[in-house]
Parts: structure tokens; C-alpha cells; sequence
């Protein structure tokens, strides 16, 4: 299943006159617009440095933003797309870490706040008229890096997990045949252009198999309603999301109808609730499809397009993939075990980070996932739990909880503190922090306002604590971790 960027770039050519892209404030582009774009862009960037440059981009839902990942990649460059809520210090460590040469489309909402953390950004390529004839750097091969997607780990700050051709369009290829992706559909996108889900499945699975790509300039229920109104037929989402598109059907059940005309609606990022998927059957008729997938595996197991999707269940591994459960690796879990994955959709490895990446193999090439699963009679795999509780999934974004606590503990009225996921109906999980102060007597009523106000410069605003527990110290096991289970039990108990 050899893929490369000429895939992609041959679905281009062979939907030239389509108008494949539309937005809401800009007229729609074809096949052929991108394709010259893209062009542009490879030149120019061959002009300021080789293959392997590093482009970033701020993740505008635009066509600049699309033809500056795709002219990177022509230009055998790796394209960094970056978070469009992230502020200063967020970004500030992936322009450190990622070190680009250039900058592309328009600004990022925080660049301004890059100079205060001692990062100066590179200058934006601008294609001019010199690139009209020159002729467009090798795009070089399957094995050729092209993207890296930021995501949190366990530890502090964010890794830029890198990926190939192969494994970005491979794996593109592979969901988007699983799902029957054609050119009769048209997709409701409304997720951020700086993940897996909304860049890789969103865009780049789309326009591989021709599929129209209706981008929102951000979600909302009715637009998403709209969008199936005008004739979409696919839609990628959250469960927030799901969550919220439900919540609009409540007030506008008339909405049902125009959602039951889709196609497909898929779900991932995060674990769907068996029942937000009964409620959008009752709905629309629709069974959500389900999947799962990491920044580091791409899109790994589906529940089937043809055949049962059963909620709670995340499906079987795609075309490509092979996976293991490691039974040792959780004491305690009679049946479950962390999933590994190996196959197309696997990254190569975590930029400059070479330890890191080994640290996340097994001896036989097999990805630890850090999900724990249990598999169905029928093989079907179901998500039960996570080995880290530094980890936390809100709203479909991946939280390192020590990079909050770090924030937390830079504020002077802080003297420590533990931040760990709980159960949240709309968010999946809410983010929440036990906070020791830095001063005894100091209720959460007097620290709330200044951690929010604390939190909001510092942190994308979904990373922000929406919980407060004020203790008088943290309860660590014989090894000195802290016992976050504790912490969300106290919560839970009020
Ligand atoms: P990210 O790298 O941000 O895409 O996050 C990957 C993580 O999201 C996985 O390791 C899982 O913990 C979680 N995840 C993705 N899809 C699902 C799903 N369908 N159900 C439950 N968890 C999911």
C-alpha cells in the first residue's frame, strides 16, 4: 500500500475544474487552483532553504492555509501546522522546538506574543512573480517527512510527532476507502486544521478520493445543519460536538431532517457515549460510525461502513494496520490491555526527540498506544481506560496534565498543584486541578479568579481548569507520584 504525495497531487489533476473546496467568505477553488497554489508556494520555499525546512502555518480554515501545507510538501519540506487557540508560550515552544525557516499563510492570533518568550519568527514566504515558470522542486518519495502534528505527552510540553508521506497518505487512503469517501460527497467540516482528524481525515483523505470539502470558519450545530441543508453528505466530528448538534435538535427537531439525507457520520478524538449514539439514531436514522485513532498512528480502528457499528466499540484495524494487547502491561485489569499498533499510519518518531520515540516501541516495531482495551467476542475492540492519568481528553483535545500543573505552579499563590480529568457530559472530561496555596486560609472563591486570569494568557483556552479542589497537601503513594484517583474521588464526593 505504497502511498506518496503523487496520489494526492494526480486526485487534484483529475478533479481540475471541480470547485472542491468551498468557505464561507471566499469564492470555492478547484483541483486546479490548488494545484497552481501549491506550486507557487514549493517554489518560493525551494528558493529559501532544501528539503527538510520546516514551514509553519497558522491553521486558518482557508485556502491559503491548504495550499501552503501542499506547497510544502512539494518542496520536499515538513509543513507545521499550528493551533489557532494556542497563545504565546504554546507556540513559542513548537517555533523552538520545530525551528522553521518560514512562515506561511496568514499570521497566528498569538504571534504577537512570541517575542515576549524570546522566539523570533522566521520570515513568511511570499510567491511572487518569479515562480510562474520556474519549475517545482522534487516532491521527493513514500519515505519522504512532510507533516508534524503537536500533541501532548505524558511529560511537560508538546511533541511534534513527524510523519512521511507513506504514512499520511497511506493511512488517508486506507480510512477514506474504508468509509467508501467518493466524489459524490460532500463534507461538513468544522475541526481544527492543526490535528489528525480535521487535517488528515478533514482534508487530505478527502481530496484524495475527490470528496468536496465544505470548510466552516468554526463549529457550530447550525452550521453544521446548514451545511446537510445544501447538500453535504458527510460529517466528521467530536463528540462535543455530537453533544451539541443533539442539544440544537432538542430545539429545532425540524434540523433531523435534513441530517438524515447524509451519508456518514463519524465519530473519534474521543469515546462517543452510547447514548448520544442512540439519541442521533432516534434522530435521523443515522448509526454513528465510531473509530479511533492517535496523532502518532493516524487513524487506526473502525467500526465497519457496511455491517454492525456497535456503540461503545471502536471497531477493528483498518487495511494496513496490525494490532497487539499487551495484557502484562496493566496489573489488575482481568482482560484488558494497552493496545499497540504497528503499520502504514505510524509516525517517524517525535522531531529531535530520537529517545522519546524508542521509549514508545516494543522489541517487534509495535507503537504502545497507552490505551487500555478489551476485545469484544467478535473482535471488536472497546476503549476501557488510559495507563496515564497524566493524560486528559476534553472535547476531543489531548491535555498533558504536567504542562497545566507547570502554569499553575508559576503562580504566586500557588504552592503546588495536581490537574487530572473527570467525568464531564459535554467535554467527555473536564480538566481539574488540586491546588495546594501558597498562603494558608486561601479559599478556591479567592484563587479562582486569579488562576483563570493566569491560565487564560498562558494556556489554549481548553486547557484551562474548569474545577478547582483546594488541599492541604497531595496524597502520593509509597513512591511520591500523586494518587489522582484520590484527588477525583474527593471532587466526585463534593
Ligand atoms: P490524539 O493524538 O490527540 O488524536 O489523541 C489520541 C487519543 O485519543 C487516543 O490515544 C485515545 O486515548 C483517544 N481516542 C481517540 N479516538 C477515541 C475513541 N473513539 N474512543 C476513545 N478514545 C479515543
Amino acid at each position: 500500500m505504497a502511498a506518496a504525495l503523487s496520489d494526492l497531487l494526480a486526485a487534484l489533476d483529475a478533479t481540475a475544474d471541480r470547485p472542491i473546496l468551498h468557505f464561507a467568505d471566499a469564492p470555492p477553488r478547484t483541483g486546479a487552483d490548488l494545484l497552481r497554489a501549491s506550486a507557487r508556494t514549493a517554489r518560493a520555499l525551494s528558493r529559501i532553504g532544501p528539503p527538510g525546512s520546516r514551514l509553519a502555518v497558522a491553521a486558518h480554515p482557508t485556502f491559503a492555509t491548504i495550499a501552503a501545507l501542499v506547497g510544502a510538501f512539494r518542496a520536499g519540506w515538513i509543513a507545521v501546522p499550528l493551533g489557532l487557540r494556542y497563545r504565546g508560550r504554546e507556540l513559542a515552544h513548537i517555533f523552538t522546538d520545530a525551528d522553521p525557516a518560514a512562515v506561511a499563510g496568514a499570521p497566528h492570533p498569538a504571534a504577537g506574543e512570541l517575542a515576549e518568550h524570546g522566539v523570533i519568527p522566521p520570515p513568511a514566504v511570499v510567491p511572487d512573480g518569479r515562480e510562474a515558470d520556474a519549475a517545482v522542486a522534487d516532491p521527493g518519495d513514500a519515505d519522504t517527512p512532510c507533516l508534524i502534528v503537536y500533541t501532548s505527552g505524558t511529560t511537560g510540553r508538546s511533541k511534534g510527532a513527524v510523519h512521511g508521506q507513506r504514512s499520511l497518505f497511506g493511512a488517508m487512503a486506507s480510512l477514506a476507502d474504508a468509509w467508501g469517501f467518493g466524489p459524490d460527497d460532500a463534507l461538513a467540516h468544522a475541526l481544527p486544521l492543526h490535528h489528525v482528524h480535521g487535517l488528515c481525515i478533514g482534508i487530505f483523505a478527502a481530496l484524495l478520493r475527490g470528496v468536496t470539502v465544505r470548510l466552516a470558519p468554526r463549529f457550530s450545530a447550525e452550521g453544521v445543519v446548514a451545511a446537510f441543508e445544501d447538500g453535504a453528505t458527510v460529517f466528521c466530528g467530536v463528540p462535543t460536538q455530537y453533544a451539541k448538534i443533539l442539544a440544537h435538535l432538542d430545539e429545532r427537531p425540524a434540523g433531523a431532517a435534513a441530517l438524515a439525507r447524509g451519508r456518514l457520520f463519524a465519530s473519534g478524538s474521543a469515546a462517543l457515549p452510547a447514548r448520544a449514539f442512540e439519541a442521533f439514531e432516534a434522530r435521523t436514522g443515522h448509526r454513528i460510525l465510531e473509530r479511533y485513532g492517535m496523532t502518532e498512528t493516524m487513524i487506526t480502528l473502525s467500526n465497519p461502513l457496511e455491517g454492525e457499528r456497535r456503540p461503545g466499540t471502536v471497531g477493528r484495524p483498518l487495511p494496513g494496520f496490525e494490532i497487539r494487547i499487551d495484557e502484562g502491561a496493566e496489573p489488575g485489569l482481568e482482560g484488558a490491555g494497552e493496545l499497540k499498533v504497528r503499520g502504514i499510519g505510524l509516525f517517524d518518531g517525535y522531531f529531535g526527540a530520537p529517545e522519546a520515540t524508542a521509549a514508545c516501541f516494543d522489541e517487534d516495531g509495535f507503537f504502545r498506544t497507552g490505551d487500555l482495551v478489551r476485545r469484544d467476542a467478535d473482535g471488536a475492540i472497546r476503549i476501557v481506560g488510559r495507563r496515564s492519568a497524566d493524560i486528559v481528553k476534553t472535547g476531543g483535545f489531548k491535555v498533558a496534565a504536567p504542562e497545566i500543573e507547570e502554569v499553575l505552579r508559576e503562580h504566586p499563590l500557588v504552592a503546588d498543584a495536581a490537574v487530572f480529568g473527570v467525568p464531564d457530559d459535554l467535554f467527555g472530561e473536564a480538566i481539574a486541578a488540586a491546588v495546594i496555596p501558597a498562603r494558608p486560609g486561601l479559599s478556591a472563591e479567592d484563587l479562582e479568579p486569579a488562576l483563570r486570569e493566569h491560565c487564560v494568557r498562558r494556556l489554549a483556552d481548553y486547557k484551562k481548569p474548569r474545577r478547582l479542589l483546594v488541599v492541604g497537601a497531595l496524597p502520593r503513594n509509597a513512591m511520591g507520584k500523586v494518587q489522582k484517583h484520590v484527588l477525583r474521588d474527593r471532587l466526585a464526593g463534593g
